[in-house]
């Protein structure tokens, strides 16, 4: 049976919740008592547990008749309590990170922008990298496009890079290096849409704007207890948002939600706003329905000395254009040389590499493997250089 919220039965201090689901007729449970004020001011905990034979009690009309919207059960949650408890954690807990050492709005935007989609310990790496190459948003925007995404190669979801690589020119040349200050003007530049607009300008100009990214969602959703529309999500996050430290506070959300909400198994004994959350991590794991598909691809090794056949990807396809890899191939009865496995987007690839002589495919050529290094390679075709000792 999994408990969910039917409503706060607040008239000040206590959160009830009613267990729903087959057999539970004629009694309710109190799963526990959350005497924090809706100021946010105390903090007892009592947990009392105890069965109520009668489903017309008072407690139960009581439930029923102050079940009520959304919104205003967003009135009577506790934020400010919030706050303070989910600051207090960030301030001790949080991951020393490259791009958190200062508030540069170039490094907060490289780091948000790499962060889309992909794993924090898998970023710092090219974050360095990246900073390394083009240290300033001119070096960037003067660079050719070959050499940001050559830059870039290995992180996926290529279109960042070439949105990035458009933002710093917009911002470089014609804005002559000022950045917009604030999350509706930033949306204005390429690639900069609502989280990373809201997240540049809270982090870097203290703009009292929240974030809702994957992991904020998935908080906010366990703390209400209940499914909110995208709008919904919005307006809670900005309503819980402490306006003093904008930065931090979003900062410690996507941080909560990578360290200890997790999506399948939240430490909640460990989370710091656990008093007030409505379902201490017994909702229903939003993401169970989105399942990764499955393919088997195979490419060919085609390998002349120090040499390499490569291909070059169309400038018109929709995943990774103009981007070189291995050539692809029919699937092979042929023992692979290698076998590897790989995820783009929402398809898991088992990928079989078949050492086969294809030069004869005209989009292709011979490439050394000094000048493949610095090729806009795929991720895939880095992965299987690497393996192969080319690059
Ligand atoms: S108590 Fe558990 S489910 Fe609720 S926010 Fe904390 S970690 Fe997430």
């Amino acid at each position: 049976m999994q408990a969910q919220p039917l409503g706060i039965a607040d008239t000040r201090q206590i959160h009830y919740f009613a267990p729903v689901g087959e057999g539970q007729r004629g009694g309710i449970r109190q799963h526990n008592r959350l005497a924090e004020n809706v100021d946010g001011t105390a903090s007892l905990d009592h947990p009392l547990q105890y069965w109520l034979a009668d489903e017309a009690s008072a407690l139960y009309r009581a439930i029923l008749t102050t079940a009520s919207t959304s919104s205003k059960r967003r009135d009577s949650f506790p934020k400010a309590g919030f706050r303070r408890n989910l600051l207090a954690w960030f301030d001790q807990n949080k991951r020393d990170l490259p791009w958190r050492k200062d508030r540069d709005p170039y490094h907060v935007w490289i780091s948000e922008i790499m962060l889309q989609q992909t794993r924090v310990a898998a970023v710092i790496d090219y974050y360095q990298r990246f900073l390394k190459r083009f240290p300033t948003i001119e070096k960037l925007a003067a660079a050719r496009g070959a050499s940001v995404l050559a830059t870039w190669s290995g992180l996926g979801y290529y279109r960042r890079a070439r949105m990035l690589h458009a933002a710093a020119k917009e911002i470089a040349l014609p804005r002559q290096g000022r950045w917009p200050t604030n999350a509706a003007d930033l949306r204005e530049l390429p690639g900069i849409g609502r989280y990373t607009a809201a997240a540049v300008a809270s982090i870097a100009f203290d703009e009292p704007v929240a974030v809702v990214d994957g992991n904020v969602e998935r908080i906010l959703l366990r703390v209400s207890g209940k499914a909110l529309a995208t709008e919904e999500q919005w307006r809670f996050a900005n309503e819980l948002l402490s306006t003093e430290r904008p930065g931090d506070f979003n900062q410690a959300m996507m941080e909560l939600g990578a360290t200890v909400c997790l999506p399948k198994q939240p430490k909640c004994l460990l989370c710091p706003i656990s008093k007030s959350c409505a379902t201490r991590g017994e909702l229903r794991n939003e993401q169970n329905g989105l399942r990764q598909k499955k393919k088997t691809i195979a490419y060919a090794l085609d390998r002349r000395g120090g040499d390499v056949f490569l291909v070059q990807r169309p400038r018109t396809a929709s995943l990774m254009p103009g981007m070189w890899e291995l050539p692809e191939i029919a699937e092979q009865t042929a023992q692979p040389w290698l076998t590897l496995r790989h995820s783009i987007t929402v398809t898991d690839y088992t990928v079989n590499v078949i050492k086969e002589q294809v030069s004869n495919q005209p989009t292709g050529r011979w490439i050394s493997a000094a000048k493949a290094t610095n090729l806009p390679l795929t991720g895939l075709a880095r992965k299987i250089l690497r393996a192969a000792k080319l690059i």
